[in-house]
């Protein structure tokens, strides 16, 4: 049996090449943490925290005393009995998501690494490539062209416009400054939980001839707001859960109470082992699925690209955040060539290690 007998974790300090701007805050630094779990046998996995207080207001402090104080009875726990490990370190670290999610990724790198199996093959190996969308960060409209023109002209046909925390016609003008230099491209909406619902609707009802250019709109209202998540669905928009589903007790709501067509499914708000539970679910019960994430290096992006990978199915893809660092303290993982993600090639674990120079 492969028990866990070593447990650290230090941070890490990743400066952004330009703000990571949403609705309810602004990230210029990715304060995450790195986890190493390593087991009995030698072997050693990695994962990432990256909490992001804008989202769900866990801060990397949180994380930290959330690990320090479960550190000895994570200590001893069996690698191969992962689900049941999962279980205790959701007791232990379910307050701090992001530290559970650095924990499971460690352990099931290690477990994987140790076998000699990639994660990808591990959760199914449905799906070999992935097409990634790609943010636009609240800004100006002249932004809002800049960044939609430089990710048209890289590949990028999917674009996910952050709007809400500004009035209704900053919003529309960006959209419409960003579709027409992105003539083909997709649009995804996502309020990140800024919104009333009837502001949501109005929003829908103003985008005119954008309309059909617009595939999604995610989490535009308060993520305890499901009748208004719901109401933005009847007025005839795809609607996707984000913030309104970070587990799956949420996941069963949403779906009783029909307020989603999608779920975005994040490791970094549930931890790898619900994540993969609400995927299933989801699509048990008929929903799209989506797979994103906070401001995470290629290291926590490859484990969530594994994972939809593995699983296969996902319709929406937003797994971008790596170019948006100004450097990445990690190598390998997915192979990158934006905005196609690919997995076949990874043998072991997850295939993340530190870069050289950062080691
Ligand atoms: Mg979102």
């Amino acid at each position: 049996m492969a028990r866990i007998t070593h447990l650290a974790f230090r941070r890490l300090d990743i400066e952004l090449a330009e703000p990571f701007g949403i609705a309810t805050g602004t990230q210029l630094v990715a304060e995450n943490l790195l986890v190493e779990v390593g087991l009995a046998d030698g072997t050693l996995g990695i994962g990432e925290a990256a909490p992001f207080p804008a989202v769900n207001h866990e801060t990397r402090a949180d994380a930290e005393r959330a690990l320090e104080a479960a550190r000895e009875r994570l200590l001893g726990l069996e690698a191969e009995t992962w689900r049941a490990a999962s279980r205790r370190a959701t007791e232990l670290l379910g307050s701090a998501p992001s530290a559970l999610c650095a924990f499971e990724t460690a352990l099931l790198d290690a477990l994987t690494r140790s076998v000699g199996l990639s994660l990808f093959a591990f959760f199914g190996g449905a799906k070999a490539e992935l097409i990634s969308d790609i943010t636009l960060t609240t800004g100006s409209p002249e932004q809002a062209a800049q960044q939609a023109a430089r990710a048209y002209q890289r590949g990028f046909r999917l674009l996910k416009v952050k709007v809400g925390g500004a009035p209704l016609v900053h919003d529309l003008e960006r959209l419409g400054r960003a579709a027409s230099v992105a003539p083909d491209a997709g649009l995804v909406l996502d309020a990140n939980a800024s919104m009333r619902p009837e502001e949501a609707i109005r929003l829908v009802r103003a985008l005119g001839a954008l309309r059909e250019r617009v595939v999604l709109f995610e989490q535009p209202t308060a993520a305890a707001d499901i009748a208004g998540l719901r109401a933005v669905r009847e007025s005839g928009i795809k609607v996707a859960a984000d913030e309104s589903a970070r587990s799956f007790a949420d996941l069963e709501r949403i779906i009783d109470e029909q307020a989603a067509d999608v779920v975005n499914v994040k490791i970094m708000k549930s931890g790898v082992v619900a994540a993969l539970d609400m995927a299933t679910g989801a699509r048990a019960a008929g929903l799209e699925l989506m797979v994103g994430g906070m401001v995470e290096t290629r290291l926590a992006m490859t484990t969530s690209a594994c994972l939809a990978g593995g699983l296969g199915g996902f319709s929406f893809v937003d797994l971008d955040t790596p170019l948006f660092l100004a450097h990445d303290p990690f190598q390998g993982g997915f192979e990158d060539s934006w905005p196609r993600l690919r997995l076949a090639h990874i043998e072991r674990g997850h295939g993340v290690s530190l870069a050289s120079s950062s080691a």
